[in-house]
């Protein structure tokens, strides 16, 4: 693989062109064009001399997330992109249109090796981890399309962020920089399925962002069904790591907890996730579960998952009941992607 220059941040790119002589001024033009101006190509960046933007081309060709295709929901207008990688695979991501502003659901790897047996992103396997570049570029795409200033940031896309700590926290922090986006760390949220040890690089990091655990369910019995990672790190586990997390970041843990019929959405379960959760600075945001094709789960009716949030609440702990955008473009993790490979045969 040749160098990646998306990946590369400020001084990383210095140290790149030191061997070449460019002048400082250039290489702050070249890191503008990518990451402010958001070019995917070198000939678009017109102040920079044609014979280097040549040169650029054949020594550090961009390796890019190409898109293949965009499907608008005409229901709510949330836009799903299917992008293909330089390495002939593809990847993911959701443009959602709030109140506040555009936010950008970004996947962090090929594939996922996490295995929940609800989620799309799992079936085919994990492919590769996502470099920061490729991230990024996901978020650009997204800006340029919309045509506006994306505020916010949900790493909620394919992939577990905390299996590609590294790559994704050198995204988050580009993607925050003043030489970038400048988008606010505190209109990021990183959702994890409960990598504890993840969770804990995070926690020294600290980054004024949202984590969201993906939690779905009250206790080991009913999680070791859907979530295998709950074999390696238990419920006891998770919630001590995220005590000290809102403990120490004084930052409201959110709580993701999608509602399947008949499996975690018992009165006994709301109750056991209230105790669990009481007292600790925290959201819950259920989700009636989106149908994946040959998943034997279905959604929670809509009544009980009223009288679900009704017992949290009754334990002084603030529920949403998350509105589901782009539920006629396949827009939940991973469906996109599996679709367009099962029309080409691949899987
Ligand atoms: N691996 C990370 C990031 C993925 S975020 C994580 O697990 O948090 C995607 C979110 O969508 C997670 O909360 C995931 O559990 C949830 N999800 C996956 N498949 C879903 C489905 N069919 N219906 C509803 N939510 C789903």
């Amino acid at each position: 693989m040749p160098c990646d220059l998306l990946s590369l941040n400020k001084s990383e790119l210095n140290n790149e062109f030191k061997e070449m002589n460019l002048p400082k001024f250039r290489i702050n033009q070249i890191y503008s064009w990518l990451h402010q101006k958001l070019v995917s190509d070198y000939s678009e960046m017109t102040n920079i001399p044609v014979q280097l933007r040549q040169q650029l081309s054949e020594q550090y060709p961009l390796l890019v997330p190409r898109r293949v295709r965009a499907a608008q929901s005409s229901i709510d207008g949330t836009v799903k992109f299917l992008y293909s990688l330089y390495d002939g695979d593809y990847v993911e991501s959701v443009l959602m249109k709030y109140k506040y502003g555009y936010t950008v659901c970004v996947s962090s790897q090929v594939g996922c090796k996490m295995g929940c047996a609800f989620c799309a992103s799992t079936l085919g396997g994990f492919k590769r981890h996502l470099t920061a570049g490729e991230m990024l570029e996901q978020v650009y795409l997204a800006q340029k399309y919309a045509g506006e200033r994306i505020s916010h940031i949900v790493l909620m896309g394919m992939g577990e962020p905390l299996d590609n700590a590294e790559n994704v926290f050198k995204f988050i922090e580009m993607v925050s920089n003043e030489d970038g986006l400048n988008i606010s760390m505190r209109s990021i949220s990183l959702s994890t399925s409960g990598v504890v040890p993840g969770i804990k690089l995070l926690l020294d990091r600290r980054y004024p962002l949202t984590l969201s655990v993906s939690l779905h369910a009250p206790n080991d019995e009913i999680r070791n069904r859907i979530m295998p990672v709950n074999k390696k790190y238990p419920v006891s586990e998770l919630m001590e790591i995220c005590r000290e997390y809102s403990l120490i970041t004084s930052r409201r843990i959110s709580f993701e907890y999608a509602m399947i019929n008949g499996l975690n959405d018992s009165d006994k379960a709301a109750r056991e996730l209230g105790l669990m959760l009481k007292g600790m600075l925290c959201h819950v945001n259920l989700i009636p579960i989106n149908k994946v094709n040959g998943s034997p789960f279905s959604p929670s009716p809509q009544a009980r998952v009223k009288s679900f949030g009704d017992i949290l609440s009754k334990y002084g702990i603030s529920v949403t009941v998350r509105r589901k955008l782009g539920s006629d473009i396949d827009a939940s993790c991973g469906q996109l992607r599996r679709k367009v490979k099962q029309e080409e045969g691949i899987e």
